[in-house]
């Protein structure tokens, strides 16, 4: 009895698309940084590079970059630390929308939202310092403390100076 050959199919390693970008032509950072939407070729960048380069494709924790902002010049993030944040930043964000802060930490060591960001201190009941972290801005706090005004003893808003 014959059978008829099975049918193989070409599997495909699977890539999982960028969780903050559209492949459309467009450089992330061209757009976020200078509201240019021209298409130019575009280079692949993992955000969480050495270690956590398999995670960043795992969690489609990458952009596309032209050439000036990937690896060529000043302002290419290999070369830029500022550019670099950038992406770091976004990217923990863009992970935060589908997971907990926590996970990011425990998968990927660190955290990148809270350098440089602004915190509220206050005074709760039994006279202890609180202190909510994690706003961009200071507006943003200001913000939030008029929110719990009543709550809030004292509020105060700090911000730290990013250092690398
Ligand atoms: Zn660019
Ligand atoms: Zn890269």
């Amino acid at each position: 009895m014959m059978y008829p050959k099975p049918v193989y199919k070409k599997k495909r390693k699977q890539h999982k698309p960028s969780i903050l970008q559209f492949k459309d032509g467009t450089c992330y950072l061209c757009t976020r940084l200078n509201g240019d939407y021209g298409r130019k070729p575009l280079q692949e960048h993992h955000i969480f590079g050495g270690p956590n380069r398999i995670h960043s494709e795992a969690y489609g924790l990458k952009v596309y970059l032209c050439i000036e902002h990937h690896t060529a010049g000043p302002a290419a993030v290999h070369n830029n630390a500022d550019n670099m944040r950038i992406l770091q930043r976004d990217g923990q964000r863009a992970f935060e929308k589908e997971h907990t802060r926590e996970e990011f930490v425990r998968i990927f060591g660190k955290n990148y939202l809270d350098d440089g960001n602004y915190r509220v201190e206050w005074i709760d009941d039994e006279g202890f310092i609180r202190i909510k972290r994690g706003f961009e801005t200071s507006e943003e706090a200001y913000e939030w403390i008029n929110k719990h005004r009543r709550r809030l003893d004292y509020p105060m808003v700090f911000g730290d100076a990013y250092e690398e």
